[in-house]
């Protein structure tokens, strides 16, 4: 429209080139199913600003909160003068985190610096430098996160040196494996056995991990290779941290995906859903892990803001009184057949694959596993045209993925995964 035209053009003198936006309107109004823009056209949101806005992008109990704490203070810094709603933040996250142990949290602001963090406890309490992260994996922009990020380009091709000490080791890819009857036992094996030659176990401060990886392509390891790999980390004395910063809050219609397989990290990272679309991040874990650090050695100046707390205060209260974990895997079973369907009746679906309302198709050339990045380019384009917001993701560019907002009706998830069905049927 003329107004998000306009609004592109402003945008273009004066904000960075390397900042992109996928789709090309500016937003006036989002909930929790629609996003609508400065021209008045209407979308179906399958994409939660990236998996943020589970509880929706207006989240009356979120909006609510946001106006009450901003009214009595913005900002203090709880380094200076501390306030309750970190507290009880970390209260919630202690108590929704897998595990029965003590616990202690840390908030920050986004998820890229929780996994720093994550790592900066993992080597302080260790007294060990290595950190093992995997194929396809993505953990951030900021420079030890893109060292921790598999993918060159558009996330670190130039922008190195990286951090040093990081080791990248083979993912369990059920849909790319070259053995397919693999399992994640013998997957995880494989991982062990080569940070045992490259590295050495006793080498090892951190093993960090998706458990259903997002930016890599919405990865579901085999059954088996979490646990696994958590069981030998342990044995080992390596932290072993789960980056749920996409996966948690119910998305996967657990309130963390490592729940799926009863497995319990020493540190689990957390942004985007926590909070209803507040900038909030934090990392909780084990008690004798996060108390090792000293006192200054943890902290920024706007971790854990209090008008943030309050919203992830009441996103999480959303999410228990409107069983979002049970709205995530209704969305599941309305989606995951659907996509099925479509797989059966195009050659171009290669794997259908998900948990919850973290659902994602792999698009090839047809009868093959070639990766599609063209197709998956012109899908999400003729989406977007049908007023479905559609994002992609992968290593090779070819998966789309489903994030709806935990909240969204059926009706609208229904029209939007007709108007993918048939996007797909028209280019394939
Ligand atoms: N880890 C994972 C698993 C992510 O999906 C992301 C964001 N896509 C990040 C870390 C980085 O989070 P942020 O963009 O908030 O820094």
């Amino acid at each position: 429209g003329p107004k998000s035209q306009a609004l592109a053009e402003r945008r273009a003198a004066v904000v960075a080139a390397g900042v992109a936006s996928g789709v090309p309107v500016y937003v006036e109004d989002a909930d929790g199913g629609i996003i609508r823009d400065v021209d008045g056209n209407s979308f179906i949101d399958l994409g939660s600003g990236i998996a943020v806005t589970s509880v929706g992008a207006s989240d009356p109990a979120v909006v609510a909160a946001v106006q009450e704490a901003a009214a009595h203070f913005t900002h203090t810094c709880f380094m200076v003068t501390p306030y309750e709603g970190y507290v009880a933040v970390a209260e919630q996250l202690n108590r929704l985190t897998p595990g029965d142990h003590a616990k202690r949290t840390v908030l920050f602001n986004s998820g890229a610096e929780a996994v720093e963090n994550a790592v900066k406890v993992a080597r302080l309490a260790t007294g060990r430098d290595a950190v093992v992260a995997f194929d396809h994996a993505y953990h951030g922009r900021t420079n030890l996160t893109m060292a921790l990020t598999a993918k060159a380009m558009p996330y670190k091709t130039n922008f190195g040196p990286f951090a040093p000490e990081v080791y990248r080791m083979p993912m369990s890819y059920p849909f790319r494996e070259e053995n397919p009857e693999i399992t994640g036992a013998e997957a995880a094996k494989r991982a062990i056995t080569m940070i045992e030659k490259q590295i050495g176990g006793d080498q090892v401060a951190a093993i960090i991990i998706e458990p259903i990886q997002g930016e890599g392509g919405f990865i579901v390891p085999a059954e088996g290779f979490l646990p696994a790999l958590s069981a030998w980390a342990k044995e080992k004395g390596i932290v072993f941290i789960a980056d749920e910063v996409q996966s948690g809050f119910c998305r996967t219609g657990e309130w963390f995906a490592v729940d799926h397989e009863g497995v319990v990290p020493d540190i689990i990272t957390m942004a985007k859903g926590i909070a209803g679309g507040l900038p909030l991040s934090a990392i909780t874990g084990r008690a004798d892990l996060l108390d090792a650090v000293h006192p200054g050695g943890l902290g920024g100046t706007y971790g854990g803001n209090p008008v943030a707390c309050a919203a992830a205060l009441a996103a999480i209260d959303t999410m228990e009184q409107h069983d979002l974990n049970g709205r995530a895997r209704h969305i599941e079973e309305l989606a995951l057949g659907k996509l099925r369907e479509l797989a059966a009746e195009v050659s171009v679906v290669g794997d259908v694959r998900g948990r919850g309302a973290m659902l994602a198709i792999e698009l090839v050339q047809p009868g093959s596993k070639e990766p599609n990045a063209e197709l998956t380019k012109a899908v999400a384009a003729a989406c977007l045209q049908q007023g479905v917001i559609i994002l992609t993701c992968g290593t090779y560019g070819n998966v789309i993925r489903l994030l709806p907002p935990l909240v969204i009706s059926d009706e609208l998830l229904i029209d939007g995964l007709e108007v993918l069905a048939a996007a797909i049927k028209a280019h394939a």
